[in-house]
């Protein structure tokens, strides 16, 4: 790849692991000075993290905040004001299947509950719109699969929100993977950890999380050990934390660890929880050995490296949100479908895992992938 290309690569924050990129548009045409139709972009569920991208699209080169599903109407005003919305273009969870005469809205963004994804992106499918989806993709395999499913009958694409996909740390480490720079890698641990708050949330609702800490933060440990290691895990075992607070978690779990064995011999052990703060990941090669801490949370991520320093694997700050629809801008104004691992295909692929680390723990045995 010559220089140039890697440049604007770099500059829509995609990485080698993104290509092949063959947009019917150039790079060169999707690169800052981008004039063309953008897209019109919903976000369904206006919680914390739709308010996170809605940051991220102020002054978007590819995006127009053009609508918003709702279940509060107190929360219509101020959105509709700063985002000059349409009336036509405000809608709630009965509602939202008439999204489909919305005919400036190209993409809906789906920031609600887990256990909500899957029937909140079918119906955009049948809308006829393209889906983004925030993570876990689902509460089930099954439901994943119906999602992809639903998405290709309707000739739409479905994209899962892995925003560290842009991260230009974890696009490094992705990279010293796929061309073993410092050798094979043969150990990747990740610990994410967050303190959840009070008891009566979402987060720990069975119904509406599908589970606990694994399904909410331990998916970006489990991920990581994926792309750092390229590969995908054949079998786990795990095993579940001390109960803590018999009233918070009387649904989902706070801890759970696990351990990955993949087919090159490389291992991976990953522990997420609701009750600290800790957000680790370090990942073991043949010469060095790169540590993030923070890892996955939003930054700034810090790198330190042993057997050497970190020149290399250090970057600076890059909102996480703005760069991951920037990136995905050019993806979706293209004709040709999305690289696997920004797709559906990437969230099934980590529901299969997450729901075989459940299993290995409940069971006390290995499972196979
Ligand atoms: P919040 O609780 O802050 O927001 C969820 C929103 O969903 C609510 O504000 C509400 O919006 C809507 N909603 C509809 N039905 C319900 C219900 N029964 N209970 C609660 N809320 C409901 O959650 P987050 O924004 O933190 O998380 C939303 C999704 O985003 C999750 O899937 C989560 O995993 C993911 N996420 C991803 C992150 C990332 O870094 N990629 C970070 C954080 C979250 P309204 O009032 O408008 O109806």
């Amino acid at each position: 790849m010559d220089k140039k290309r890697r440049a604007l690569l770099n500059g829509l924050g995609l990485s080698l692991a993104s290509l092949p990129f063959t947009s019917s548009l150039s790079l060169a045409e999707h690169h800052a000075k981008y004039k063309g139709k953008k897209l019109g972009i919903a976000l369904v569920g206006l919680g914390r993290y739709a308010n996170r991208i809605a940051d991220g699209l102020v002054n978007s080169q590819f995006w127009n905040l053009n609508g918003i599903v709702t279940g509060s109407p107190e929360k219509i005003p101020a959105w509709k004001e700063k985002w000059k919305l349409k009336d036509s273009n405000i809608f709630n969870y009965d509602n939202y299947d008439q999204l489909i005469n919305a005919k400036d809205i190209d993409v809906v963004y789906i920031c609600l509950p887990n256990s909500m994804h899957a029937d909140f992106t079918i119906r955009a499918a049948k809308a006829g719109k393209h889906v983004i989806c925030e993570k876990p993709m689902a509460v089930s395999v099954k439901e994943a699969e119906d999602m992809i499913a639903a998405c290709d009958r309707a000739g739409v694409k479905l994209a899962i929100g892995y925003r560290l996909h842009f991260n230009p740390y974890h696009q490094k480490i992705i990279e010293w993977s796929q061309q073993k720079t410092f050798g094979n890698i043969g150990y990747v641990d990740g610990v994410f950890s967050i303190n959840v708050g009070p008891a009566g949330q979402w987060r720990l609702d069975k119904k509406l999380a599908g589970g606990g800490s694994l399904m909410d933060v331990g998916i970006y440990c489990v991920q990581a050990a994926r792309y750092a290691t390229q590969e995908e895990p054949l079998s786990v075992t795990a095993q579940f934390g001390p109960i803590t607070d018999r009233e918070k978690f009387k649904e989902v779990e706070n801890g759970i660890s696990w351990q990955l064995k993949f087919p090159s011999g490389a291992y991976s052990t990953g522990y997420s929880a609701y009750q600290n703060y800790i957000d680790t990941l370090t990942v073991g090669t043949e010469q060095k050995t790169f540590s993030l801490s923070p890892a996955y949370s939003y930054g700034p991520l810090k790198s330190s490296v042993f057997g050497g320093d970190n020149s290399g694997f250090s970057f600076p700050f890059k909102h996480h949100q703005q760069t991951q629809m920037e990136a995905m801008g050019p993806l979706f104004l293209s004709k040709d479908p999305l690289p696997d691992h920004i797709s559906g295909l990437e969230g099934l692929k980590d529901m299969k895992i997450l729901m075989a680390i459940y299993k290995a723990a409940r069971n006390g045995k290995p499972v196979k992938i």
